[in-house]
């Protein structure tokens, strides 16, 4: 694979030797999403059942009154009553310019037909092109202390239903990208026996275009 090296989400140097990649960490192995809109009572199953021990909010926002159980202050508590590290890592999470852009979309039009189709595309690439210019896993960086920390199982939370309707899954395609031995698995009710699968967002946000740095590709076929 050709690969611009100046593009890295972290400094040249420190890659696997001749690998665009970070080596295997020493302890973290483990990337998943859960979505924190969903009930406590299932976002906390979906935790201790998947031995995280470390929950990162990347909202913008997290005092927003719809946000019930998982305003700041109340998630950082029952993640402590679960014996569970809550941090909020602002690096990672979107801007409000990138979202008012995006949000504009919906705004500004009368009708579905006259949307813009690549709207959720332009969105995950200003979101890349932010993570990218931040060098969000330069040594030092909140998300590299994730990678070189003490958790194998690491959870990164949003509030969005669906994992592809959201930033979060795109991140976590950066350590299944740059990092190596790291995997990642998009946890939702359905790796709850009793739950059902989260649906889209209507209308669908569709990727129309790969984005190569988060490793995303089109979803061709589904417009
Ligand atoms: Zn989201």
């Amino acid at each position: 694979m050709t690969e611009n090296l100046s593009q890295l989400p972290f400094s040249f140097e420190e890659r696997d030797g001749k690998k665009s990649r970070l080596p295997p960490p020493a302890v973290f192995r483990h990337a998943f999403t859960i979505s924190c809109g969903m009930s406590a009572r299932n976002f906390f199953a979906l935790v201790t059942k998947h031995y995280v021990t470390h929950v990162v909010d990347t909202r913008i926002g997290r005092d927003y009154q719809g946000a019930y159980w998982s305003r700041e202050d109340d998630f950082r508590y029952l993640c402590e009553r679960h014996e569970v590290v809550y941090s909020v890592m602002e690096d990672v999470a979107p801007t409000r310019e990138i979202r008012e852009t995006f949000a504009k979309t919906f705004q500004e039009v009368r009708s579905a037909k006259d949307r813009s189709p690549d709207a959720w595309t332009v969105y995950l690439e200003s979101y890349a092109e932010l993570l990218r210019s931040r060098k969000v896993l330069r040594e030092g960086s909140p998300l590299r202390a994730v990678v070189d920390g003490k958790d194998v199982a690491v959870a990164f939370v949003c509030a969005c239903q669906h994992p592809l309707d959201c930033h979060r899954h795109a991140l976590g395609q950066l350590f299944t990208r740059y990092v190596m031995d790291v995997e990642l698995v998009d946890l939702t009710q359905v790796h709850l026996s009793s739950g059902p699968a989260p649906s889209r967002k209507s209308p669908r946000r569709i990727l129309v275009r790969d984005i190569p740095f988060f490793g995303l590709q089109a979803e061709r076929g589904k417009r």
